[in-house]
């Protein structure tokens, strides 16, 4: 095993120790805690086991004192990685200030900053006519909050949402989201919700593929929306992730994107973006939207918006503002510190250039996931945009279907994730039988650990590779 050979190249000034050896899983007593008193519902332990002291940028070291370099950060949700010492600061300027830190949706100074640098972020042309909701601070209650602004505003019920889509787990959230799994054991989930085929080139839906693929699922679209006996309900709004995240990082091409919402505004149905996992600089740009050109009614922000405290908005065209006061209200909506950190995100990002850098080393690692797949037959589909990066795992021993797509390779997606584990890296699983290995790091990483991370994944798919 050449385990030896790869060494985490770190920033001098972060002081961590390097740490190649291949990592032996020992008797924690953290985790042997966690599994007798967390609930049985966790997830992410399961496969990373791991108990973390600390954390720095991409940097997190366990209670052991291994070293890993985090591509999971908070499963996106940290832009800037650990503890970035301007969010740090800003968190630490707000403690002393002594505001208040709970205000519910109360207004401050703070807030009001915040506000405008949210604003500013967006385009011109959308953020002109927009407002802001503030919501419990989870994505999922963004989804809730998009959900109901816009069954107020247009007086109808149903939603269309598509299959691969992830949206969070609450109620109705989980209604709009496509995993069969987690609804099986959960009756009366919220009702009038369709999906719809979305394009995902590798398991085309319509066993199309390519530019015909997209068409025809936009053909389908567009027809179920007008038909009359369509079977849909009527509908209040598109709810839509430009790269699907969980689903297995499937981006939407800004064709597919434009015409979309075409079709949606020549029905007058309100398009609701979900960036909570995309936004924030992710994709190359501030807001993964904003490659198509389009201006949607409705996005939700969450995850990074934060600088890693729970924050959750909907940001949304003021026409579908009629729902009346108290329409969706929660305690913890004025989280201070979050909105002070979450200004500082937003700048560092603009200051930074960080859109530029997520866009530039997302190619590097895409490039060579490409030159990987030319080598490792079971890496078949590389997808992705910016530093959302992934590498869809299949079977090549099984039978293909007509488009010579292979099945789903879990084990072999596992076996990846644990050998890279092993190796100091981690990484996410997602898409469909969670065959997908997703990279999600911070978007101010630099080349060297670009290029890390993709020579540790190399060691790890060679390895497996050569153990046979
Ligand atoms: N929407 C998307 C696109 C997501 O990726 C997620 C979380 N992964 C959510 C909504 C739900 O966010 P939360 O887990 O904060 O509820």
């Amino acid at each position: 095993m050449s385990t030896e050979s790869v060494v985490i190249e770190q920033d001098i000034e972060m002081n961590w120790t390097t740490a190649p050896r291949p990592y032996e899983f020992t008797d924690n007593k953290f985790l042997q805690y966690q599994e007798s008193y967390e609930s049985n519902a966790r997830t992410y332990p399961r496969r990373l086991q791991l108990a973390i002291a600390r954390a720095e940028g991409i940097y997190v070291e366990d209670t052991d004192g291994k070293v890993f370099l985090d591509c999971l950060c908070g499963a996106g949700a940290l832009a800037l990685g650990h503890n970035h010492p301007a969010v740090i600061e800003a968190m630490r300027k707000t403690l002393d200030a002594r505001v208040p830190l709970l205000t519910l949706d109360i207004m401050t100074p703070v807030k009001e900053r915040f506000m405008r640098d949210v604003l500013a972020a967006l385009p011109a042309a959308f953020a002109d006519h927009a407002h802001i909701q503030f919501c419990s601070p989870s994505g999922a209650d963004g989804v809730e909050a998009a959900i109901k602004l816009v069954k107020t505003a247009t007086g109808k019920r149903g939603i269309i949402a598509f299959q691969g889509s992830y949206h969070g787990m609450t109620h109705g959230a989980l209604a709009v989201t496509s995993l069969v799994k987690p609804k099986a054991d959960i009756p009366n989930l919220m009702a009038d919700v369709s999906f719809m085929p979305f394009p995902y080139h590798y398991r085309c839906p319509f066993g199309l593929g390519g530019a015909r693929g997209e068409q025809a699922i936009l053909h389908y679209i567009e027809h179920t929306l007008t038909d009359s006996c369509g079977g849909l309900p009527p509908i209040a709004g598109v709810i839509v992730e430009v790269i699907q995240g969980e689903g297995g990082v499937i981006p939407a091409s800004d064709h597919w994107m434009r015409q979309l919402r075409r079709i949606t505004a020549q029905l007058d149905i309100p398009l609701i973006i979900d960036e909570v996992q995309t936004g924030i600089g992710r994709t190359g740009y501030m807001f993964a939207f904003e490659q198509s050109g389009i201006i949607p009614d409705v996005v939700i922000i969450s995850k990074s918006i934060g600088g890693t405290l729970p924050l959750s908005m909907i940001v949304y065209n003021e026409s579908l503002d009629k729902w009346g006061s108290g329409s969706h209200v929660g305690t913890f909506r004025g989280n201070q510190l979050a909105m002070a950190a979450g200004s500082v995100v937003l700048n560092v990002i603009e200051e930074e250039g960080l859109t530029k850098n997520a866009g530039l080393l997302g190619e590097y690692m895409l490039s060579r996931l490409r030159a990987l797949q030319q080598r490792y037959p079971q890496l078949a589909d590389v997808r992705g945009r910016g530093l959302m990066v992934a590498v869809e795992v299949v079977n090549r021993e099984a039978t293909p279907d007509q488009r010579g797509s292979y099945p789903v390779n879990p084990g072999m997606a596992l076996k990846i994730q644990q050998e890279c584990f092993r190796r100091g890296l981690i990484v996410e699983l997602g898409g469909r039988g969670d065959s997908t290995v997703r990279f999600l790091p911070p978007i101010n990483i630099n080349m060297v650990m670009a290029t890390t991370i993709i020579d540790i994944f190399e060691d790890a798919i060679s390895f497996l590779n050569t153990e046979k």
